[in-house]
């Protein structure tokens, strides 16, 4: 499996940066996880859209889904113009069908055209099979409906925390994950309780003994070699930071 980092950055990208998009493949799948702005531009530099095997939303935020509505554009024009050949499944947090449907009827009706390239779906408390894949899901603690999604294939096991704040609770959902990648949103001295310091992540990847830890879901400008050296405190395995183009192997520990 192999994980790319499309977006890294939060609330806003900097410079030709991207927030929170992840392409996640293997066996000629190709997982899309979050959208957040500047995603779209960044994916087809990878996948062309119409390849997409499904999209996969951790929650509503816009650093997190306003390229969604940019790639229902893109899939609906595929699906007219006869480059997709099944309209791609796009998966909600549970209970926010309503909520994106209102959002396309703000922008001027355009769930209409939307679906012309993907169809609309919800996750929940149980596992989804997407090609290779198997997705499952806890919530997060978060200021709105969020999770932690993780993906299994045969290859390994990722898990990303999508935004969440810290609770010990979380670790045996991470526990047995080949990589995590993980939020790294707050400076060492704040305190948020929808949101990670570098150090809380390294706390969770170390209670639940993941193989790698990859920090993803900074502000632009952040300090991130000082992020890695947080983490790296506390968790004694290896700790990157997510870098917009590089490539990540998600596998099992030989
Ligand atoms: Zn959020």
């Amino acid at each position: 499996m192999e994980l790319v980092i499309i977006g890294n950055s939060s609330p806003f990208p900097g410079p030709k940066g991207a927030c929170p998009g992840y392409l996640v493949r293997a066996d000629g799948a190709n997982i899309l996880l979050d959208c957040g702005p500047g995603t779209v531009a960044g994916l087809q530099a990878f996948c062309p859209v119409e390849e997409l095997t499904g999209v996969i939303l951790s929650h509503l935020h816009p650093d997190h889904a306003a390229d969604l509505f940019v790639l229902g554009f893109a899939l609906g024009l595929a699906s007219r113009e006869g480059r997709l050949q099944n309209r791609v499944p796009l998966y909600l947090p549970p209970d926010n069908t309503k909520r994106l449907a209102d959002l396309c009827d703000a922008f001027g009706d355009l769930l209409g055209f939307y679906r012309e390239g993907l169809t609309i779906g919800e996750y929940g408390e149980g596992s989804l099979k997407i090609g290779p894949f198997t997705l499952s899901f806890t919530p997060a603690r978060h200021n709105m409906e969020a999770h932690l999604v993780k993906i299994a294939s045969t290859d390994g096991i990722l898990t990303y925390s999508g935004d969440t704040g810290l609770d010990m609770e979380l670790v045996d959902f991470l526990a047995g994950s080949n990589l995590f990648l993980c939020e790294a949103t707050l400076d060492p001295e704040e305190e948020h309780p929808s949101h990670l310091t570098a150090a809380q992540a390294g706390l969770l990847a170390a209670k639940a003994g993941v193989d790698q830890l990859l920090l993803t879901h900074f502000r632009p400008g952040a300090d991130l070699e000082r992020k890695k050296r947080d983490a790296a405190q506390v968790f004694s395995g290896p700790v990157d930071v997510a870098l917009p183009g590089a490539r990540h192997l998600v596998a099992k520990k030989p």
